[in-house]
């Protein structure tokens, strides 16, 4: 059959890194494996000659639209996050109206699956009669978050790091409020107005994909698929991993790790925006070099007003100028120092990697996973905080650095924490868990997996609901 009578699914990825890469994996498969079209429809606004490159190279029978120019120049600059991305799917209404009626009347089109944050588009697709979906970038614990939120907002009206009992989700570990999603922590912003609306919105999708899959988080992918009633139908498709292959590697990281004996140099990164504070840069510098251990640290400049730099990581100014007083040169025999980005997936595949200190951003997470490579939790944003409780306390794949009230981390912890890491015990038992799930990880996306098998129920619903049409 030629491509347009193939059931044809419309993905949208909002702005901002990160969300691409997992939804363009699960377009490639439903295509390449269960019978499918796609067709992604992306911002303008927020595309790259890379991203562009990138989808037109997925699959012949993946193609792409782009939806007209969204004007942003009323949000004032250094608007957080939120402001941005509820701006831009909301007014990318009446586009995706637009691309979805005409998809309508090409293609034979049985869904529409945004990522995350995409329920503001959900009553497009109602009006079209298009079944709706998310697919959820995040893990079964933090879309349990998501579901449960709603109901905890109705019940409390403090603070939620001022609550007095841990948020007990069900299979999860108890949750404490200081470590709730960063949107949530203040309850009175336009943001944490706008993520609840999102969660609500997740009652009414047909159902959820999740980037995570069953023996990464056992109990949370239990509960969401066991409360059937109660929460709309969860494929655990995942893990969705970056490759890699394309990465350039501009400092010559991987020539300084050939050089380094097998799994003895910790990655230092915050993912792709993440930055730190002046004083905790200096702690972070001073504890890798007290700890004797080697790392490769991607720098970023310091700032200290905002935890992520997400349209600007490439910042004029030499990062490496704000590392204290010779600390280059006296590390110079086991540390390097990087500006800004690295090619993180070739670095983790590096068998002179033997861990990740990393901001616990769910793709650099799976990345690591993906890897075999324990790894030290430092959560800045986001839900960074609930992935590193699940990491270190669940899935027992990362150390965490004792951390003071005011959440700095202190020189003396940042070398206690590496060195056990690279050299302890309890590194040794994470590293141990960590090549356990990196096999099954493969497994589960394997023909037999369980992540596999989740797929092929949505996709086989989906050429049912073709089927039945005809
Ligand atoms: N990344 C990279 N080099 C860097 C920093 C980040 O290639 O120096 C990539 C990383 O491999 C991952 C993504 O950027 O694929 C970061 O995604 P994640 O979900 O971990 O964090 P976010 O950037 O969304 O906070």
């Amino acid at each position: 059959s030629t491509t347009s009578q193939l059931p044809h699914i419309a993905f949208l990825s909002s702005p901002g890194m990160g969300h691409l890469f997992p939804l363009a994996e699960l377009a490639k498969r439903l295509v390449c494996h269960h019978g499918f079209s796609a067709t992604f429809l992306t911002f303008t606004n927020f595309s790259s000659p890379k991203q562009s490159s990138f989808l037109s190279s997925l699959h012949p029978a993946i193609s792409s639209i782009s939806l007209p120019f969204i004007p942003l120049d009323d949000i004032p600059t250094g608007a957080p996050i939120e402001a941005i991305l509820e701006a831009a799917v909301s007014r990318a209404v009446p586009h995706v109206r637009d691309a979805l009626a005409s998809l309508k009347q090409t293609t034979r089109l049985v869904a529409f699956v945004p990522d995350l944050f995409g329920v503001d588009l959900f009553p497009v697709a109602k009006e079209l009669s298009i079944p709706h979906y998310i697919f959820f970038t995040s893990n079964c614990f933090s879309l349990l978050f998501f579901l449960q939120l709603p109901s905890l907002d109705m019940t409390t009206t403090c603070e939620y790091r001022d609550l007095p009992e841990p948020f007990l989700l069900p299979g999860c570990l108890p949750l404490p409020g200081k470590d709730f999603l960063s949107t949530a922590m203040d309850r009175k912003t336009d943001a944490y107005t706008w993520i609840l609306r999102v969660m609500r919105g997740y009652y009414s999708a047909q159902g959820i994909f999740v980037n995570s899959f069953e023996k990464m988080e056992p109990g949370a992918s239990e509960a969401l698929k066991n409360e059937k009633n109660k929460y709309p139908p969860v494929y655990l498709v995942g893990p969705y991993s970056r490759p890699g292959l394309d990465e350039s590697d501009e400092f010559h990281c991987l020539d300084w790790l050939d050089q380094q004996p097998k799994s003895s140099v910790l990655f230092v990164s915050f993912g792709s925006g993440g930055t730190l504070s002046m004083k905790q840069t200096t702690e972070l510098a001073f504890g890798l070099e007290a700890s004797g251990q080697r790392f490769l640290w991607v720098v970023r400049c310091p700032s200290d007003k905002d935890m992520a730099a997400f349209f600007d990581a490439q910042s004029p100014d030499d990062p490496l100028n704000y590392l204290p007083d010779g600390f280059v040169e006296r590390t110079a025999d086991r540390g390097m120092v990087v500006p800004s980005w690295a090619p993180q997936v070739k670095v983790l595949a590096h068998v002179a990697t033997g861990g990740f200190l990393s901001h616990c951003g769910w793709n650099s997470t799976l990345e690591s996973v993906s890897q075999g490579v324990p790894m030290i939790t430092w959560p800045l944003y986001a839900e960074q905080r609930m992935n590193a409780v699940m990491l270190v306390d669940g899935a027992g794949i990362a150390l965490r650095p004792v951390t003071q009230e005011d959440g700095l981390v202190e020189r003396g912890d940042v070398a206690t924490v590496v060195k056990e890491l690279m050299d302890g015990e309890r590194g040794k038992v994470a590293r141990h868990k960590v090549k356990e799930l990196q096999e099954a990880a493969i497994s589960a996306l394997s023909p037999e997996g369980s992540s596999h098998f989740d797929l092929t129920k949505a996709a086989d619903q989906w050429m049912n609901s073709v089927k039945e049409s005809i």
